[in-house]
């Protein structure tokens, strides 16, 4: 089968957050399925270039009054073509965040169908990610399916409803297929006005994580390479090293990490409280994340300098995005806390367990579908032919987060070897795409029918 994504991020060259993880991950996997995968981007003035293999210009096309150039280049294993229109659109600084988002990528969206259908591509199908390349459902209808476009089917994903509701129904209702990123979101949206008149072709499939590009074995963020025979080893490695850049205490304490955006979706004012009883635990704290909203960040920023004056040995926060130090987190954190208000899949929890970390997360949508809680999840856990792998709470209050993560600090107080044994379940346990990526083939057969 041809698979064609249209998409606005691909990690690692253009990545904002889990979107661009996810066609980069499953075009991957289904690729190692033996199909036929390419992926289009718009060609942005700040790609991360050197990641990309034998780039090169390949030919150009007219569309839409300007003359747009093609690239061709291969990412992470994968075939992409990065357009480039010559009428400036692209040339932003940045991925998201311009005045003229909507129009930049409807226009893009909008020129990729062009392109393929100018240059005589027919796959069978195409993949369409978010607001950002939800367009390409409609235009697809409106313009394209009496072309040798006709057989092409369009399989839409929502990564995340919270953004472009308007154009997520109307590509909803013109896509072939949807999906969402785990079982739990999609029951948790399925009440949507923009969801509920098309359940039936609506589907939840967890995301998955590329187990090469997250790897404790072949890191070369980590001190010292390990699997979960040597997970102990390995992570006390990566504690001192992340205890020495940092600048904290190298002492043997719990290490409570997080990883995010921060956005009100991620549980803010959760994320503080954690700090404070972390540091109340007699734990160290470690947050690397950035803020769209100035406001946050200052917040934030007011926050690392009063830790810099109270706790200076104890706790970091680290606002910005830094791809290296996010791996040397991952390996060298006891827990990754993710209490996010809502998450559609989450793909922190999954690479923290693939580092020999053990989660911490409050119990929505994808969340709930990835992480058991030790002290209450074994049948739940059992049912996915699972161990329990971590430590989860509801509500969304102070005392919800208290009670995950005063045990999850008890339990590595109270058992090193209980815990430690606890890292190397997590370890062995499958996050990749293996099963998620047949889901995908199944859904594209039957998009095909
Ligand atoms: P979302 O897509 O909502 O941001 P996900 O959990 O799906 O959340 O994906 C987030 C991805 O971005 C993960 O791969 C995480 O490691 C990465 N990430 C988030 N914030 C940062 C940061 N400040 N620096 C480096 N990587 C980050």
């Amino acid at each position: 089968m041809h698979i064609v994504h249209i998409a606005v991020e691909m990690a690692p060259i253009a990545k904002v957050g889990g979107l661009g993880d996810v066609v980069t991950s499953l075009s991957r996997a289904v690729q190692d399925l033996n199909h036929n995968v390419d992926i289009i981007l718009p060609k942005y003035d700040c790609l991360n270039l050197s990641n990309v293999k034998d780039f090169q210009y390949q030919k150009n096309y007219f569309w839409g009054g300007t003359e747009i150039k093609v690239w061709n280049g291969k990412v992470e294993g994968l075939s992409v073509y990065f357009l480039e229109p010559q009428n400036g659109f692209f040339w932003a600084g940045c991925i998201y965040g311009c005045k003229n988002d909507a129009e930049r990528f409807g226009f893009f969206c909008h020129a990729a169908l062009e392109f393929l259908h100018q240059f005589g591509y027919h796959p069978d199908v195409i993949h369409c990610h978010d607001w950002s390349s939800a367009p390409v459902a409609w235009l697809f209808k409106d313009h394209y399916t009496h072309y040798g476009l006709s057989k092409t089917r369009i399989v839409f994903t929502i990564h995340n409803l919270e953004f472009g509701v308007h154009s997520i129904a109307k590509a909803m209702a013109c896509s072939h297929k949807a999906t969402t990123v785990s079982p739990t979101y999609s029951k948790e949206i399925a009440g949507n006005p923009a969801i509920a008149p098309h359940l039936q072709k609506f589907h939840g499939i967890i995301n998955g994580i590329d187990p090469d590009i997250w790897d404790p074995y072949e890191d070369k963020f980590i001190p010292v390479s390990y699997t979960s025979e040597n997970v102990v080893e390995g992570k006390r490695a990566a504690k001192e090293a992340l205890q020495q850049r940092l600048g904290l205490k190298k002492a043997d304490l719990p290490l409570v990490g997080v990883i995010t955006r921060l956005t009100h979706q991620k549980g803010i004012h959760l994320i503080k409280h954690a700090i404070w009883k972390t540091l109340e635990r007699n734990g160290q704290v470690v947050l690397l994340g950035s803020a769209p909203d100035p406001r946050i960040q200052n917040d934030f920023v007011n926050l690392a300098n009063q830790l810099h004056s109270t706790h200076a040995d104890r706790a970091r926060l680290c606002l910005t995005y830094d791809e290296p130090l996010s791996h040397l987190i991952y390996a060298g954190a006891d827990f990754i806390l993710v209490p996010s208000i809502f998450e559609p899949c989450g793909l922190t929890q999954l690479t923290a367990m693939r580092y020999g970390s053990i989660p911490v997360v409050r119990k929505t949508g994808g969340l709930y579908d990835t992480v058991f809680d030790v002290d209450h999840d074994k049948e739940r856990a059992e049912a996915q032919g699972l161990e329990p792998n971590g430590f989860n709470f509801d509500g969304a209050d102070a005392a919800g987060v208290d009670h995950a993560l005063n045990r999850a600090i008890s339990a590595w107080y109270d058992s090193r070897d209980w815990f430690n044994s606890l890292c190397k379940t997590v370890m062995e346990q499958d996050w990749s795409w293996n099963r998620p990526a047949l889901d995908y083939m199944e859904l594209y057969h039957a998009a095909r029918k």
